[in-house]
């Protein structure tokens, strides 16, 4: 909220974990909107807390595991996919190191180098191997080759996050059979939280966030509930 300069590294925010902690807060929301569903339809339904509780925590490691799993895949996929684009760049750069050093050229001229500086740059740069791709893979490829993201860690990240969110809403039916106010109260609490946190990574105002959060989850638990009860009457 104080208007003091920002660093460097503030206005430019490349922090690496910074996706991590974005995946995070964004999983934990994930997980407080569903449970929360979860628990009040299910609430809505039974008198007592035995299936409420089974339920959440089943909808828990379901869904933690689905999006460790999901996160993993498209993470490993886009990882192979990029290992893949670099194999052929690095074997076209050493069978065709003077196309390769034009082509290079070209791509720096076209941001803005004059041609000799262009030119220049190139033949220094293709002196090594190594040098000669990672440039092709950022100008050429648009890849930053030091960060092609882990799959493994995506997948930790987001099952740990996907739990902490989804444990909200369940943790009041531990102490209590008649938890859905509290469990509803803890819940939004923590949507407000989140999403005023979320406006960290969307630049938006922290108000807006949370008011934002609250409202998906109010709607994610009326729908649940007005489900609920209509199970629950009709069996
Ligand atoms: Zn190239």
């Amino acid at each position: 909220m104080t208007a003091s300069t920002p660093t460097y590294e503030d206005a430019h925010g490349e922090d690496p974990s910074s996706g991590i902690l974005r995946a995070s807060v964004f999983g934990a929301s994930d997980g407080l909107v569903s449970n929360l569903g979860v628990v009040v339809g299910v609430g809505a339904a039974s008198a007592s807390s035995g299936p409420v509780l089974v339920a959440g925590i089943a909808a828990l490691v379901a869904g933690a595991f689905s999006m460790a799993a999901g996160e993993y895949v498209s993470m490993r996929t886009q990882r192979e996919v990029l290992e893949r684009e670099l194999a052929v760049e690095s074997d076209h750069i050493a069978e065709h190191p003077g196309e390769e050093e034009a082509h290079l050229a070209e791509l720096l001229a076209d941001n803005g180098l004059d041609s000799a500086t262009a030119r220049h740059v190139a033949a220094e740069v293709h002196r090594e191997q190594d040098a000669a791709l990672e440039f092709h893979a950022r100008f050429e490829l648009g890849i930053d080759p030091s960060s092609l993201g882990s799959p493994l860690g995506a997948a930790a990240g987001s099952f740990l996050a996907f739990v902490a969110g989804a444990a909200v809403p369940v943790v009041p039916y531990l102490f209590s059979a008649a938890a859905m106010l509290w469990a509803i109260v803890v819940s939004m609490v923590g949507l407000a939280g989140l999403g005023a946190w979320m406006t960290r990574f969307t630049g938006q105002r922290w108000w807006f966030g949370a008011g934002r959060q609250l409202v998906i989850g109010a709607l994610a638990a009326a729908v649940t509930y007005g489900i609920g009860t209509a199970v629950g009457t009709a069996v």
